[in-house]
């Protein structure tokens, strides 16, 4: 027998009508032969209203205490959503995370899970139950509610289809599936029949609010195939499908995506050598300040600026935890700037294709948009620009990879088959234990590179167009892009391309130095190491780990880039064995 999740999203359940409706879908489903789970959030705002509350009593509430007033809005809805399916005729039985199971570890209000136990919900299922499971939340070893952080129904309901060994995991929302960017934000966005899960993984850390990107690291690892759909359509629309393939094989963009509220800081000039990086992200950890984009480029003068962002909210925080480090390290000064806004766009195709980011450049120049920053991974490029300006930018940019049309190559909406079929029993009992655990996939050395940099260009709009526009018409593959926050109207442009291609790549430099004004450095062999996993970003520890391996062996890091399915840092040539060497060691315990 067939064994479905079905997790219904706040707004899905925002009223007893909608409940009811929800209730139908669910039977509906039973009475097509499936068992059925269903995992449900809270009414509509509740979850947000319970946030007001407690900041109504105190600026700094008990995150355990937290946690016990916000698993509450998903108890009450588990409870009326097993009286609709009565009422309808069904039996459903609801169950909180602590009476499913859900271990967690005890890290309040963003808890991972640790282990489900199936037992209860395999008997409730075989005596003909719909189970009726409350999403977000968990126990820890002693008994204490948890909950997975905001939006993290969707990590139950496609946990449990993990370990429940579950054809499909059905997600409906209050949007038709995953589309090209928010829908609310730009009215052009267009649905996808796919996404991958790489993809959707940049895509929801990168600002795209539709799934819990935690969710999809379990899809990911246990090979769930996801479904999102509208819970207001009643004809069964197709959603999108999210699995291991993406839409299109050839469009170098699928997705774009907006962090509104990031703050940037900038520690100016710090000597550059080996442990730096360390200290300061250190500092970070201790005060559990989650990094987003960090750019490192090489300086003019032998330091350093390390600019990074983390969301507005924690910046008071953060300045205070970096300031005094800061200075302890010889920094020069440390900048800041509440007012940024990331603008991404995503696409596994861009991997291979030349000419993807000097068109995003040029699309914001041209609405007179300056790029303060910029960092780039293998399937996404991220530019941090003035939070005015964030909207126009996506815009600009969906606009220009034509991402409200379909890809002439479009793979339509349609069943996934589970890659290798269904999962063994030995594997059921591994993926109860060891649920939300990093899973490193490699940890590797490219020494193909060579790094150019462009420094003291000035920073303003169309001046990262014009270089890039002039790299890409001659071919040449650009790898890691690096730019870091502009001083005094000017900024520092790093990027690695194949050695092969240097002398052609430095030729080009030259000539845009004399037009742009700035001065060229190129560094003929360098090494790129990466760590390539699960869990990259939300195991806030990995670019610890892998800053603390290379500090420990002496390797200075060089230029850095993170995405939410790797870590790059690039250091000198003749160090890369013995950086690949520590970084093994460092991750031994978590590679697969
Ligand atoms: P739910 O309550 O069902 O979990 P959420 O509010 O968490 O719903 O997620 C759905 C919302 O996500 C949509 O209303 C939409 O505005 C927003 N969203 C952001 N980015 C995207 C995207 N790329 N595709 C679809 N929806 C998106
Ligand atoms: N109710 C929780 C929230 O609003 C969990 C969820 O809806 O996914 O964040
Ligand atoms: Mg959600």
């Amino acid at each position: 027998m067939s064994l479905i999740v079905q997790k219904f999203g706040g707004t899905s359940v925002a009223d007893a009508e909608k409940i009811r409706v929800a209730a139908r879908r669910a039977i509906r489903a039973q009475q097509e032969g499936h068992q059925v789970v269903m995992v449900v959030s809270a009414m509509g705002h509740q979850t947000d209203y319970l946030v007001d509350l407690a900041r109504q009593i105190t600026d700094d509430p008990s995150a355990r205490e937290m946690d016990m007033l916000l698993s509450t809005g998903e108890q009450v809805s588990v409870a009326l959503m097993a009286m609709a399916i009565h009422s309808l005729g069904a039996e459903a039985v609801s169950l909180t995370g602590g009476q499913i199971g859900i271990r967690t570890d005890s890290s309040h209000t963003k808890a991972r899970i640790k282990s489900i136990s199936t037992d209860r919900m395999k008997k409730l299922l075989e005596n003909g139950k719909i189970v009726i499971a409350a999403g977000f939340q968990g126990i820890d070893e002693d008994f204490n509610i948890t909950t997975l952080g905001r939006g993290g129904s969707d990590t139950t309901a496609v946990a449990l289809a993990a370990v429940l060994n579950a054809d499909a995991c059905e997600i409906y929302t209050d949007v038709d599936g995953v589309f090209t960017t928010d829908p609310r934000l730009v009215a052009e966005a267009r649905k996808m029949d796919r996404v991958s899960h790489d993809e959707i993984l940049e895509l929801a850390s990168l600002g795209a609010g539709v799934m819990h990107s935690r969710s999809i690291e379990f899809g990911k690892k246990f090979n769930v195939p996801i479904h999102v759909r509208n819970s207001a359509s009643f004809s069964d629309e197709p959603g999108t499908v999210i699995g291991a393939e993406s839409e299109s094989a050839n469009r170098a963009v699928t997705g774009a995506a907006l962090t509104k509220n990031e703050a940037q800081i900038t520690i100016a000039r710090v000597p550059d050598h080996p442990g730096t990086s360390l200290a300061i992200f250190s500092k970070l950890a201790e005060v559990n300040v989650a990094v987003d984009m960090i750019v490192q480029n090489p300086g003019a003068d032998g330091s350093a600026d390390i600019m990074f962002t983390v969301l507005e909210d924690d910046l008071p925080k953060t300045l205070a935890a970096v300031k005094k480090g800061a200075v302890e390290l010889g920094a020069e000064t440390v900048l800041h700037d509440a007012s940024v806004s990331k603008v991404s766009i995503v696409g596994l195709g861009m991997a291979t294709q030349t000419g993807v980011a000097d068109r995003m450049f040029r699309a914001l120049a041209d609405e007179g948009i300056n790029i303060e920053a910029i960092t780039t991974s293998e399937i996404k490029v991220s530019v941090l620009v003035n939070r005015d300006q964030a909207l126009a930018a996506l815009r600009a940019v969906h606009s220009e990879f034509e991402l409200d049309r379909p890809p002439r190559d479009r793979r339509a909406y349609g069943e996934v088959s589970k890659v290798g079929g269904k999962a063994s029993p030995l594997d059921i009992v591994a993926r109860l234990q060891r649920m939300e655990d990093l899973a490193i996939e490699s940890v590797s050395l490219d020494q193909s590179q060579a790094q150019m940099t462009l420094f003291d260009v000035p920073d303003r709009p169309g001046v990262s167009a014009t270089i890039f526009e002039a790299i890409a018409a001659e071919n040449i593959l650009v790898d890691m892009i690096v730019q870091s926050i502009g001083r005094d109207d000017l900024a520092d442009v790093s990027f690695t391309v194949p050695r092969a291609e240097m002398e052609h790549a430095r030729h080009i430099l030259h000539r845009l130095a004399t037009e742009l004004g700035g001065e060229v450095r190129v560094e003929p062999a360098v090494a790129i190491l990466s760590v390539k996993g699960i869990g990259i970003r939300s195991h806030t520890g990995v670019g610890l780990r892998m800053f603390k391996a290379l500090a420990e062996t002496g390797i200075n890091v060089d230029m850095v880039s993170t995405s939410e399915i790797r870590v790059n840092v690039v250091v000198e040539a003749n160090q890369g064995e013995a950086g690949l060497a520590a970084l093994k060691s460092a991750f031994a315990d978590v590679l697969g």
